[in-house]
């Protein structure tokens, strides 16, 4: 259907060309009009297809007409045709510049007037359909687009929401340690308001823990690498302490640069529960939850790691209950049960809180007496467990009592492991039995005779210091990464006369009582720096040496002014000393000691804590610890392919150490795989008969100069 307009002040033209229009087409619909004014006012509310006006009307001219027309909404594309006389050029020009389509000369001709106006007509029509298409096109376009973007909020929304509900703190920082992002998770936890994004990561969870979190994120932004996942505890908002499972990875951007460290801990509070509840269960006694024969074996695993030093001697004690079997067949078993528990309650009370009670089994229990100065010691506790035990009262209101006998191996003298004490404690338990019960033996037969011996042996220790009679010996200490011999350790060993050259486990611990550790080790210090110093003269590649202190020599004497004296004296570089100290040496004055350990590195000398790991509190405490060195001790690295435990805490020992920008040695490396572990977890230095067992000074002096130790890692 099209709408054509025609505009002509005379009467026979519009009838004409209004005849004319409608034989254009079917469906055409033609209006008139002999007053422009009066058209433009029709024409404002219609959408024509085709108007044709004469030029030359008496109100208003075609040029006027079709400028006023053009200024309707609906006008634009509408062709309009005008009518002239060929002689009015100007006229025509006129109307082009007011927006005319196409002229029709007067006198018309018919034919070319239902030509011309069909084919603007068809124009007009393909114009239109062509807006049309477009406009559909665009809203399409619009639409599609919008709903694209509604299904990218909704799936990052929903992203979100998942990343909100997960029982996971995941939170990522820059390297400026500020928070770029915290899920809902974790400002729950830390109790926070919604606001931490910009802020250091402080907030979350402290000074301290920010602090590690950050050193943490650094490596990640230097290595670009993830961090094996490590565990850590973390107190939350109600101040009761969870444990996470932590796990760091770059944020990279397209272009591959890390942008961000994510963070993300996953809560294994309850599963560490279970797993604790397990472990309770393989360590202790299902009869009377006292500590089973495995968890005795590990405790004096530990006080054997720490009495390598200087820590005093302890006492196992292995106790028989005399008698039992006809007890037990005289109640029947569960009485017997229940008297084997009331037996295990009166020990619990008799011992100190250092000391381990555990059953062993049927009616055998040890004892493990920490810290015992002398035989003496031993044999009081001995007394008093016999009488505990004879002086309970009648059992279950029977009148039924009981004795035992008790059996005593000291360590380090009446066996070096645990295997060896049991075996030694059970044989002295045999010789109590055999005097009737309700006594107690030692192990070694003749006590006077030991304590000759002890007299004798500190005589000639005091000796062979007088006769020059101590040496060094050299360990090397490897770079993982260079592959080259860095340090050595400075192992005590004494040509003692007649016997040869003995380690360290025969004599320490007499030196340690009598005192003569102290002048011993500053023998020692001396010894080590003026080595060392020979090593830099004649011009081998630059090692550091280290020197073992005893607790007892630092709390004895004023260790940073001796150093700084034996530096002086030598002229050995601070940097080249080493130092190398157990967790032990904390025992009482923390302050003091810190401040100590503060004086001794600004002097410039390394300190190292030695046989990490042994001690009871140390991954807490070293963070408060003035120290530049970790070693981990040779118990976890000799089960680390084996024991996923140790595995476990040496891994965590090399992360924190990394955190707290610590070196990480492992001492008694003996084996390839072990090795290759420890480079996997990145430890810094390695230290072990797989490198070579400590030797003399000339030998170590030959192993500097020839080839390194280890191929370089790339
Ligand atoms: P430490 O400081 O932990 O020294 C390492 C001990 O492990 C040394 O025993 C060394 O020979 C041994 N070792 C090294 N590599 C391996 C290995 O691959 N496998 C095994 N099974 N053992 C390895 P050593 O020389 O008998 O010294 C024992 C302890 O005596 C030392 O333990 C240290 O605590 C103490 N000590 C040694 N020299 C001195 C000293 O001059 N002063 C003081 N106060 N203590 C010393
Ligand atoms: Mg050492
Ligand atoms: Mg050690």
């Amino acid at each position: 259907m099209s709408l054509i307009v025609i505009v002509d002040d005379r009467v026979t033209n519009r009838n004409i060309f209004a005849k004319l229009a409608a034989s254009i087409e079917a469906d055409v619909t033609v209006r008139t009009f002999g007053d422009p004014e009066e058209a433009l006012t029709w024409l404002a509310g219609q959408a024509p297809d085709l108007v044709i006006t004469d030029y030359k009307m008496p109100e208003m001219d075609g040029a006027e007409f079709i400028r006023r027309f053009r200024l309707l909404p609906s006008s634009v594309d509408v062709p309009v045709v005008v009518i002239t006389v060929y002689e009015e050029r100007s006229f025509r020009l006129r109307a082009l510049e007011s927006g005319a389509t196409d002229f029709l000369h007067s006198p018309v001709d018919h034919h070319e007037f239902v030509t011309r106006a069909r084919n603007l007509l068809k124009l007009h029509k393909h114009q239109l359909l062509l807006a049309s298409r477009a406009t559909s096109l665009a809203k399409e376009l619009e639409d599609s687009e919008r709903s694209r973007e509604r299904a990218l909020r909704d799936s990052s929304e929903r992203l979100a929401q998942v990343i909100d509900t997960l029982p996971v703190m995941i939170s990522a920082a820059g390297y400026d340690g500020q928070l770029l992002f915290v899920n809902a998770y974790q400002i729950a936890f830390a109790g926070l308001d919604q606001n931490a994004i910009g802020k250091p990561a402080d907030v979350l969870f402290g000074d301290d823990h920010g602090a590690r979190s950050h050193a943490l994120d650094r490596m990640v932004f230097e290595t670009g690498k993830p961090l094996p996942s490590y565990e850590e505890e973390i107190q939350g908002r109600n101040g009761e302490t969870h444990v996470f499972v932590t796990t760091k990875s770059p944020l990279k951007d397209a272009a591959n640069a890390v942008i961000g460290v994510l963070t993300s801990s996953l809560d294994i509070t309850a599963r560490k529960r279970t797993e604790g509840h397990l472990r309770h269960l393989a360590h202790h006694d299902p009869l009377t939850d006292l500590p089973n024969r495995t968890l005795l074996r590990e405790r004096m695993r530990r006080l054997i790691a720490r009495a390598r030093r200087g820590d005093q001697p302890f006492a196992l004690h292995l106790l028989d209950l005399d008698g039992f079997k006809s007890i037990n067949d005289l109640l029947g078993h569960s009485a017997g049960d229940r008297f084997i528990r009331a037996v295990g309650e009166r020990l619990r009370g008799a011992i100190r809180a250092q000391d381990t009670l555990a059953r062993l089994g049927g009616d055998e229990f040890a004892i493990l007496q920490a810290q015992v100065t002398s035989t003496d010691d031993a044999a009081d506790f001995a007394r008093r467990i016999l009488e505990t035990i004879a002086t309970t009262e009648g059992f279950e209101g029977t009148g039924l009592r009981t004795t035992a006998s008790i059996g005593i191996a000291i360590h380090p003298d009446d066996g070096l492991d645990g295997e060896d004490l049991l075996k030694n404690a059970d044989l002295a338990m045999y010789r109590a039995k055999a005097e009737q019960g309700n006594f107690f033996c030692f192990y070694a037969a003749d006590m006077q005779a030991r304590a000759r011996n002890d007299a004798l042996l500190d005589g000639e220790l005091r000796r062979g210091l007088e006769n020059g009679e101590f040496l060094l010996h050299y360990q090397p200490q490897v770079d993982l990464a260079s592959g080259e011999i860095v340090g050595a350790e400075a192992l005590l060993r004494w040509n003692r006369p007649g016997v040869g050259i003995v380690g360290p486990g025969v004599f320490l611990a007499r030196a340690e009582e009598t005192g003569l550790i102290v002048p011993l080790n500053e023998w020692v210090l001396r010894e080590a720096c003026r080595e060392a110093k020979r090593w830099q003269r004649v011009g081998l590649p630059p090692v550091r040496v280290g020197v073992n202190l005893s607790p007892v020599q630092f709390h004895k004497r004023q260790m940073p002014l001796l150093v700084a004296k034996v530096l002086a004296e030598t002229g050995l570089e601070p940097s080249r000393l080493d130092l190398e100290l157990t967790e032990s040496i904390v025992v009482g004055d923390f302050e003091a000691v810190a401040n100590d350990l503060r004086q001794l590195l600004d002097l410039g000398v390394h300190v190292s804590i030695d046989d990490f790991g042994t001690g009871y509190s140390s991954l807490n405490y070293v963070k408060k610890f003035p120290v530049d060195r970790l070693k981990i001790d040779q118990s976890f690295i000799r089960n680390l392919s084996t024991d996923p435990n140790d595995a476990a805490i040496v891994r965590a020992i090399i992360t924190l150490g990394h955190s707290l920008d610590l070196d990480v040695v492992a001492e008694g490396v003996e084996t390839a795989e072990q090795l290759a572990r420890l480079r996997a977890e990145g430890c810094d230095e390695v230290q072990g008969y797989y490198f070579g067992r400590p030797m003399s000074a000339e030998d170590f002096v030959a192993l500097l100069r020839s080839e390194p130790l280890l191929a370089a890692s790339a």
